[in-house]
């Protein structure tokens, strides 16, 4: 038998909580190494996935494997870390304290002061865990997560109640973290994060897999990029013969041309000699309209 190649594979993975249907058919696969963003607006099935993956929740329907095992093999092997949308810390430890009991209870855990370093938290080690902010807490559970060196690491809405500044100093501790060629799978519902901070975007919508790339292919998937000019009064008939014109919108007397590929666009208008283009803008599609429109789709 061949070993398996993939840290995380959903087959046709459903689950209801009574008649709610929380994931619908969900198959995929995640690669050892990558960094992958579970994208989708709230309710659409994120954490319900990832307590399936953690083995907290069975499957109605379908199977999850982790590098080859069950989620609860998976679990026990100590090949799994989490951050989990709630979770609290024990009030009367320190930082240091509180991640050197979590950290003992694995077979081979990282060491105290390289999570300390890992998190960020060297210079909180002394406080006690109930005199943290929320984004110095976000950054316990996170030492906690990875206290026992899982070879994959899933966060669920991790910078939730955190500042700008502690968002920036907890993806530089998720990115250290990953480099050493583990696995992390993050849920979030902020188009940003997703497109920052992953190698591989997977919306869902609806317990449903919505689009599955890098966050340049689904903008691209969903319809490129806009040219827009100042039409004036000139005829906007044709406009939307030119290549790669998807969608024409005047507005204003500015022209807004949709297109999937934006060079051939430009080339088009520049050839064109009854046209004068003024005021000339490109603007990629980002990934909130691709966001939408894939949701909104499904
Ligand atoms: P997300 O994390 O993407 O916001 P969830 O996985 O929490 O989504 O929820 C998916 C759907 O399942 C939602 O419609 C939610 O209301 C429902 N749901 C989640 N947990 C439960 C539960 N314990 N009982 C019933 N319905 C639930
Ligand atoms: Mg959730």
């Amino acid at each position: 038998m061949n070993a398996p190649t993939n840290a995380i594979v959903f087959d046709h993975v459903s689950k209801h909580y009574g008649d709610v249907l929380a994931v619908d058919d969900l198959s995929l696969a995640i690669e050892p190494g990558s960094t992958v963003a579970l994208l989708g607006p709230n309710g659409a099935g994120k954490s319900t996935s990832i307590n399936l993956l953690l083995g907290l929740l069975a499957p109605t329907k379908g199977t999850i494997e982790v590098h080859g095992h069950s989620p609860a093999e998976a679990v026990k092997a100590g090949e799994m870390g989490a951050m989990l949308q709630n979770g609290a810390l024990i009030p009367e430890l320190t930082v240091k304290e509180l991640i050197d009991l979590v950290r003992r209870l694995y077979p081979r855990p990282l060491a105290l002061d390289e999570l300390l370093k890992l998190a960020d938290l060297t210079d909180l080690a002394g406080r006690r865990a109930n005199k943290l902010s929320g984004g110095q807490t976000q950054r316990v559970r996170f030492a906690l997560a990875i206290a026992g060196a899982p070879r994959i690491l899933l966060l669920d809405e991790p910078t939730a109640a955190m500042d700008v500044e502690s968002r920036l100093r907890f993806w530089a501790s998720m990115h250290d973290y990953a480099a050493g060629g583990r696995t992390v799978l993050f849920a979030t519902h902020y188009l940003e994060e997703a497109d920052e901070h992953s190698d591989r975007v997977i919306v869902v919508a609806r317990g449903r897999l919505a689009a599955d790339g890098t966050a340049a292919q689904i903008k691209a998937d969903a319809g490129g990029h806009a040219v827009s000019f100042a039409l004036g009064d000139q005829p906007a008939a044709g406009l939307d013969l030119l290549p790669g014109v998807t969608v024409v919108e005047i507005l204003d007397g500015t022209a807004t041309l949709h297109t999937s590929d934006v060079d051939a666009t430009l080339a088009g208008l520049y050839r064109s000699t009854t046209l004068d283009v003024h005021r000339l803008k490109v603007s990629g599609a980002d990934l909130e309209a691709a966001f939408l429109q894939l949701t909104r789709e499904s």
